[in-house]
């Protein structure tokens, strides 16, 4: 961000008075721009005791498997988000019962959360959207494990089938973290009781 959204002039980082965060600051016209976080909200889209999984047509991680996910829009709740994108990326109509938030992660190190929910597939009419290059159903045993796109979809798909032997599916939140390696560590936070 260089330039005023309001009147155009060159911003500087500072922090503005009463503030304790360098923010981009309008000289002329006095706004402050902040930055905050991103949604990112999918499904775990389910028929019978399979789940649909979308191969990615676009980078990051083009070819590999994923969830249908993608950032919330302004003016809609992360529900209905997350069947949005599942139309958008899979061609899938997801139905979402009572209780169907099931994972939350936080990933501070790239300004994002995700969250995903659980929803049964309405029938088998899915199709590819314009970033996913196919879309097919996999048990647990068929899931191409080392083609998971990213590591809070493969958390979610290993939770999933985990609690699917028992039928139970606890809300978890977990935390993220990306050391200086690039490793990806996942730190379980919380369970729901019910
Ligand atoms: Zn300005």
């Amino acid at each position: 961000m260089k330039f005023c959204h309001h009147c155009a002039a060159p911003l500087i980082v500072r922090v503005p008075e009463g503030d304790d965060k360098p923010r981009h600051c309008c000289n002329d016209c006095q706004s402050i721009f902040y930055q905050n976080p991103k949604n990112v909200v999918g499904t775990v889209p389910i028929y019978k005791n399979k789940v649909l999984l979308c191969k990615r047509a676009i980078q990051p991680r083009i070819g590999k498997w994923t969830l249908p996910a993608g950032f919330m829009e302004n003016g809609e709740s992360s529900l209905s988000g997350a069947i949005r994108e599942t139309k958008e990326e899979a061609g899938a109509t997801a139905l979402t019962g009572e209780n169907s938030l099931y994972t939350l992660f936080n990933l501070p190190a790239i300004n994002q959360v995700y969250m995903f929910f659980r929803a049964d597939l309405l029938d088998l009419n899915f199709n590819p959207g314009i970033e996913s290059e196919a879309t097919a159903l996999f048990s647990e045993e068929e899931i191409p494990w080392s083609e998971i796109a990213f590591p809070v979809v493969k958390s979610t798909l290993e939770h999933y089938f985990l609690d699917s032997k028992s039928n139970h599916f606890p809300v978890r939140m977990f935390d993220v973290h990306h050391s200086l390696e690039r490793d990806i560590t996942i730190e379980l936070i919380s369970i729901s009781k019910t």
